[in-house]
């Protein structure tokens, strides 16, 4: 038999999961909404071309937020393999590429060639795409994000690291990254940054995060090296 202040817990978390996840999933697909409709008007013609990536970025979103909930709810094991480095940061990148353009936001990547990790390939996806999320909606219009690639000193280790130039964090702000729930966004959940520390965690690899409020943030993900 479950205790009763257990199961008033449990009942309380779900509570607020399912709320911020409704919440999150409701943002882009009223954005899309909102563009469907725009199609029905009159003059849209030359426009469609230039809206469709936007659509289909939005609806990308609405599926990462539900990989990220069954994720934190359901967890994978990760199924590790070996893979090229660079391939899955380009991928990734274009993921985010069409809405960040359209801020004006241009990725500049430094990427080491024919570097292998030894990890579950979905998983870093899934990570490189929530660091990368948080890069995009901290920066300023027309601003650079700066994507490497590379291996640690000690060598036994390789790192992706993504370097953005806007808000930034205090010293106390750093600390929280990774809580369950900790936004500084008001339509933020809170889940992304804990999902990129469990899932990196579970693959043998870590997250480094370092900041200067207003100035930069740069965040690196550490992962083992595959060495043949
Ligand atoms: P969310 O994006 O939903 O807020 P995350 O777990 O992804 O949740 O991030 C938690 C918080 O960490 C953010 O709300 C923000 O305050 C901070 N953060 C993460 N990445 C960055 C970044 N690149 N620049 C500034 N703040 C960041
Ligand atoms: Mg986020």
């Amino acid at each position: 038999q479950v205790e009763e202040a257990t199961y008033l817990q449990n009942v309380h978390t779900i509570g607020q999961m399912a709320a911020a996840f409704a919440h999150e999933i409701r943002n882009p697909i009223t954005t899309v909404r909102g563009f469907i409709q725009y199609l029905s008007t009159e003059n849209h013609h030359k426009d469609l071309s230039k809206f469709s990536p936007l659509i289909l970025e939005e609806l990308d979103r609405t599926n990462q937020v539900i990989t990220d909930y069954l994720q934190l709810a359901k967890p994978r094991k990760p199924i590790i393999d070996s893979f090229m480095v660079d391939r899955i940061v380009k991928d990734t990148i274009s993921m985010v590429a069409p809405s960040a353009t359209f801020q004006g936001i241009r990725f500049e990547q430094e990427l080491s060639p024919h570097l292998f990790m030894k990890a579950d390939g979905q998983h870093v996806k899934q990570c490189l795409l929530n660091i990368l999320l948080n890069s995009v909606e901290a920066s300023p219009p027309n601003s650079v994000i700066n994507v490497s690639s590379g291996i640690c000193s000690k060598k036994l280790f390789a790192f992706i690291s993504v370097t953005d130039y806007g808000v930034g964090m205090t010293t106390e702000e750093l600390e929280k990254v990774g809580i369950l729930h900790y936004t500084t966004k008001t339509t933020g959940t809170g889940i992304g940054s804990m999902v990129v520390n469990r899932l990196l965690r579970e693959m043998n690899g870590s997250v480094k995060y370092e900041s200067v409020k207003n100035e930069f943030t740069k965040v690196t993900m550490f992962l083992p090296l595959h060495q043949d």
